[in-house]
């Protein structure tokens, strides 16, 4: 029998759990429970991560994860759990259906039915930061071809599996040609694979701006991290149903299913809270472990019940609500519904009978790979571009030279304009003399004359091409 780890969190969790899983049993759900303890509890017992060690061992060896939601604690030192089960069990794929139920829910997108599909592990959040210089900060942003193909084949083969009919890929490759790009172009190569499925790519801002006025317009969303982030919150909120809306995160091995709502301390104790948002969540558990015709019957008798205006305080509203009603009685509702379908809201159907097909990411064979030069970043506090033109050319080699300075990405040497602003951290590039190779060596050479100048070198960044081809942004202005 599949066995799932369950959490029942804290604040409203513990009531939220107990009524979905009463409406999972009472619709037929096949699974038995362990049950784990994170949140509050474990942090305030001196776990920073909200979870003792050997409830990993449960969570991994049973899969499947349903986590109610917890608190975390004031104060600084706490880790966030959500965070670290995503980078610890791969979780890579964040799902969250963001669907309007007009008229039984306020919204002003009655027609809204969207899926967002957020790479969950990579981008910004690698949480790769460093100060530099006295004025400067930066942030990682890495993008990893593994990472965008196993979130685009995951975006498809959702699509496929839940006969969506379009996939619509949102990045600011127009700006960041290498990393976003290279989800954009893994999107365009991945998507050929599905010539049934509508592609579409759209620069992220002015495809927010249309989700937010116009989110009928899409159907399956993929995105990078940050922008998903974002984007799915948008999107909850405008379906008029933040406390409705569950997601799912998953992973090659291990998935964890939750609500996108917190622990609404206040409401804990009241039989007042909104189950639903676990109970979606829930439902795409069932889903992902293959009972489809479980997770519809649920999923049409939820429908049903909200269209019948029971609704908890949350959604509540005179002239369209019937009755207003508690945790227990709403489940109690749903589970009253099982086996009935909506008649105005749309009845879902999962059985599809389309698996989902995941292969594992296989390493591609290694590309032709040659060193073309090095991006030395300097912490200089002077102002004119002219004087640390100056000083870097003391650097040069035989046969390396100076090629280019910016500041902040902009170029500012040679032939800058007076006007662009300049902060204390400079990045000057080393290439080949025409004709010339550059080498490793040539690297520590230029460090060694950069600390006999007095120049603070902060980093250096390689410059490559691959295949044949530069993989590295010009300067602004070059
Ligand atoms: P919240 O989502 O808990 O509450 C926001 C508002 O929505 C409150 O007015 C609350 O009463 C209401 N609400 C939320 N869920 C509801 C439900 N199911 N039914 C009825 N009303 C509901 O957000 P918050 O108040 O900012 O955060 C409270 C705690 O939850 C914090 O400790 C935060 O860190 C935590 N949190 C946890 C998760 C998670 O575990 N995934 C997510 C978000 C916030």
């Amino acid at each position: 029998m599949q066995r799932i780890t369950i959490a029942k969190g804290d604040g409203i969790g513990p009531e939220i759990m107990d009524a979905t899983l009463k409406i999972l049993f009472a619709a037929g759900a096949k699974f038995e429970v362990d049950e784990i303890e994170v949140g509050e509890k474990v942090y305030l017992a001196g776990n920073t991560s909200g979870i003792a060690p050997e409830s990993w061992d449960i969570i991994r060896r049973n899969k499947v994860f349903l986590k109610a939601p917890i608190t975390t604690p004031q104060g600084g030192g706490y880790k966030s759990l959500n965070v670290t089960t995503r980078k610890f069990l791969g979780l890579y794929a964040n799902v969250r259906p963001c669907i309007s139920l007009h008229p039984f829910v306020d919204t002003k997108h009655p027609q809204m039915d969207l899926v967002i599909i957020r790479e969950n592990e990579e981008d910004l959040y690698a949480g790769i930061e460093h100060q530099q210089t006295d004025e400067v900060v930066q942030c990682l942003k890495l993008i990893s071809k593994p990472g965008c193909e196993k979130i685009i084949r995951y975006a498809f083969e959702f699509a496929r599996s839940q006969n969506r009919k379009k996939v619509t890929c949102f990045t600011k490759d127009n700006i960041m040609k290498q990393t976003d790009g290279l989800f954009h172009q893994v999107f365009d190569e991945i998507g050929a694979e599905y010539p049934e499925i509508e592609k579409e790519h759209w620069i992220v801002d002015i495809g927010a701006a249309k989700m937010a006025d116009t989110p009928e317009a899409f159907d399956v969303i993929v995105t990078l991290n940050l922008y998903g982030d974002v984007l799915s919150d948008v999107a909850a909120q405008i379906a008029g149903s933040v406390g409705l809306a569950g997601s799912a995160n998953i992973g090659e091995e291990c998935a964890m299913f939750e609500a996108i709502h917190g622990s609404a301390p206040r409401r804990a104790g009241q039989d007042l809270a909104n189950p639903s948002g676990l109970l979606q969540g829930a439902v795409m558990m069932l889903n992902h472990i293959g009972q489809n015709d479980v997770a519809e019957k649920i999923q049409n008798a939820w429908l049903k019940t909200i269209e019948d205006g029971i609704h908890t305080y949350d959604i509540y509203k005179e002239g369209v609500s019937k009755k207003k009603v508690g945790t227990k009685d709403f489940a109690q509702a749903v589970i009253s519904n099982l086996g009935q379908k909506p008649s105005v809201l749309k009845p879902v159907q999962y059985n599809s009978g389309k698996v989902m097909n995941l292969p594992k990411y296989t390493r591609k064979p290694a590309r032709n790979k040659e060193l073309k030069g090095v991006d030395l970043f300097v912490h200089w506090r002077g102002t004119n571009a002219n004087e640390i033109g100056a000083i870097m050319k003391k650097l040069e080699l035989p046969n390396v030279e100076l090629t280019m300075i910016t500041n902040r990405g902009i170029k500012v040497w040679p032939d800058g304009f007076p006007e662009t602003f300049c902060t204390d951290h400079w990045r000057c590039r080393f290439k080949p003399k025409k004709g010339a190779q550059i080498q490793k060596e040539n690297i520590v050479e230029l460090l060694n004359n950069a600390i006999k100048e007095g120049v603070d070198v902060v980093k250096t960044e390689n410059l490559y091409a691959f295949d044949g081809k530069d993989a590295f942004s010009l300067g602004q202005g070059q």
